[in-house]
């Protein structure tokens, strides 16, 4: 279950579903954009790593004394002294955690990245490079623009539709609108390779304005909220 908890009487959006690991979610007033000092302090870190994100189905692994990741759309985390965080306002932001093993990784998906699975692959590639099992992998998926307020193409509706085994319940037509949830799309797309834990953020980045950025409803907005993530 996803709550609000302040650090300095900011806002932060965490999951009891990951516990051990600092993984949560800014919002308008927290964002690492005006606040990277406050978010530097309360992980305790000496700098924060983040990509170049271009909605590619890139995918590195964070490696020591490197801090540029260009063309990458999701990070892999295995450095306990490092934290790493992604930009959204409106894509879906995951975080995994494999709790066995204590690394992790986010993703950025929006419905380009959801297209090339850019969730399932970071798995993919933590399974083969880091012997994670699925099992052990926790996932938040954070806020979102949701199906109330996202609708697409009916040629964007026919690729996410090929992502997943079972689309049913995961989009809505009306009036000839598709209309899709990216959450619970990335959701069914990493359940399909054995994930259980998973817990999907309710705000919808459009609804929930007052709380998280949004390119849509605020008109092509530069401001992001972000996804952090540091191991335990
Ligand atoms: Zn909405």
């Amino acid at each position: 279950m996803f709550y609000f908890e302040n650090i300095n009487k900011k806002k932060i959006l965490r999951s009891d579903m990951i516990q051990n690991a600092n993984a949560f979610f800014t919002t308008r007033e927290s964002a690492i954009n005006e606040n990277e000092q406050l978010i530097i302090n309360y992980l305790g870190v000496k700098k924060l790593i983040y990509p170049q994100q271009t909605h590619s189905g890139n995918i590195q692994i964070v490696e020591k004394n490197k801090f540029n990741y260009p063309n990458t759309d999701a990070l892999i985390l295995t450095i306990p002294e490092y934290a790493i965080f992604l930009n959204f306002a409106d894509c879906t932001p995951i975080i995994l955690y494999d709790t066995k093993q204590n690394i992790g990784a986010i993703c950025h998906a929006g419905w380009r990245g959801s297209v090339k699975k850019i969730a399932p692959k970071t798995i993919q590639k933590m399974i083969e490079d880091f012997n994670t099992k699925p099992e052990n992998v926790t996932a938040l998926i954070g806020p979102a623009i949701s199906s109330c307020c996202y609708n697409v193409g009916e040629e964007v509706f026919e690729k996410l539709k090929i992502t997943v085994k079972n689309f049913n319940n995961l989009y809505k037509i009306s009036d000839n609108n598709f209309f899709v949830d990216l959450k619970s799309i990335n959701s069914q797309q990493i359940r399909e390779l054995g994930v259980k834990n998973i817990d999907i953020c309710p705000y919808c980045t459009s609804c929930d304005n007052n709380y998280f950025f949004s390119y849509r409803k605020e008109n092509g907005t530069t401001n992001r909220h972000n996804a952090v993530l540091k191991l335990a």
